[in-house]
């Protein structure tokens, strides 16, 4: 029999992430009696209404919070702080606040203000996606062998904490809990910097001159075609996390350009084993993630 974790969830931007949540839901009946869905975006609200993903479909943020026992906020990472002050007044007493957003430092800070006291706040960020959005663009098994990281400020009682952990569990993901500047730079490095590059060099290939740039489409599956998948992500959520997570991303793309000038001096030195050693490392780091299943 499945274990009930919530009454009603309320999930607020039903995009990438917030629908494939959905459709793990009703992949899952049992998990949660029953389902609210809001977006500001009428459109939106329909493909939700024909993909049948919610019991009820609203873009009433006010009605869509009041009966909720946790409301989440799939919504971009400028967006949560403003949506949860708009929400706070008129959620349920008791009730759980959580967000998927990419990025945290910011985020606590501009959101604390308006917590309520008898509101639980358990941000909680599940480590997969794919350069695709909208409610079209989502799986129910995204999250599978995925990680979720929660940063539940001090205070926050244990069995919220617990409740949140056993709905990422359900969606088949696996729970790290981490203080919320460590999720940031964390993310900075296996995400955040791995975007910035990718859409720097696909800037880079773009101003390259007319018949360069032809045939670099041609002959782009030599490496460059890997970066234009990711380089393919949501602009407006992107900027956000560039913004949201400024001090992380910078410290760490830092160091990032000593460690290519390093690499470029070994190449202009002829300093073979620095350049074997260097490649080596990128070899190791690809078969560690293969064994971790997170490849
Ligand atoms: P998405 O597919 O673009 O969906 C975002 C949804 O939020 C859309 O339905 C959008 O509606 C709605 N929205 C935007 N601004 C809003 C506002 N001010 N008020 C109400 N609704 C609003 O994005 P996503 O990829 O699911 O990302 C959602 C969150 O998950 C972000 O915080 C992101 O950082 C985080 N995340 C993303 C990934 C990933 O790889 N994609 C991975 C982990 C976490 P409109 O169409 O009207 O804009």
């Amino acid at each position: 029999m499945t274990h009930r974790l919530f009454g009603t969830l309320c999930v607020i931007g039903p995009g990438l992430i917030g629908s494939s949540v959905l459709r793990r839901l009703r992949a899952q009946p049992g998990l949660v009696e029953r389902l609210v869905v809001s977006d500001r975006d009428p459109a939106v609200l329909e493909r939700v209404r024909c993909l049948d993903l919610g019991d009820i479909v609203t873009d009433d943020l006010v009605a869509a919070v009041g009966e909720a026992d946790c409301v989440m906020l799939c919504v971009p990472v400028g967006a949560i702080a403003p949506v949860a002050e708009a929400i706070m007044p008129h959620m349920k007493p008791g009730a759980i606040l959580t967000d998927v957003g990419s990025t945290r430092r910011s985020v606590v800070d501009a959101l604390t203000p308006h917590l309520r006291n008898d509101i639980s706040y358990i941000p909680a960020h599940p480590m997969a996606g794919t350069e695709h959005s909208g409610p079209d663009a989502g799986f129910a098994t995204l999250f599978e062998d995925r990680w979720c990281l929660l940063t539940p400020e001090p205070g926050i009682q244990q069995d919220q904490i617990e409740r949140v952990s056993a709905f990422w569990r359900a969606m088949g993901a696996r729970i790290r809990v981490m203080d919320v500047d460590h999720h940031d730079t964390i993310c900075a490095m296996v995400s955040h910097l791995p975007h910035l590059i990718a859409f720097t060099i696909c800037g880079t290939a773009d101003t390259l001159a007319e018949d360069m740039r032809s045939e670099v489409l041609d002959f782009a599956a030599s490496g460059f075609r890997d970066f234009t998948r990711i380089a393919a992500s949501d602009p407006t959520m992107w900027r956000d996390i560039f913004l949201n997570n400024s001090d992380a991303l910078l410290s760490v793309l830092d160091r990032f350009s000593q460690d290519a000038a390093a690499m470029a001096q070994a190449i202009r030195d002829g300093d073979e084993h620095t350049i074997v050693e260097t490649i080596s490392r990128g070899r190791r780091i690809r078969r560690s993630l293969l064994e971790n299943r997170q490849a």
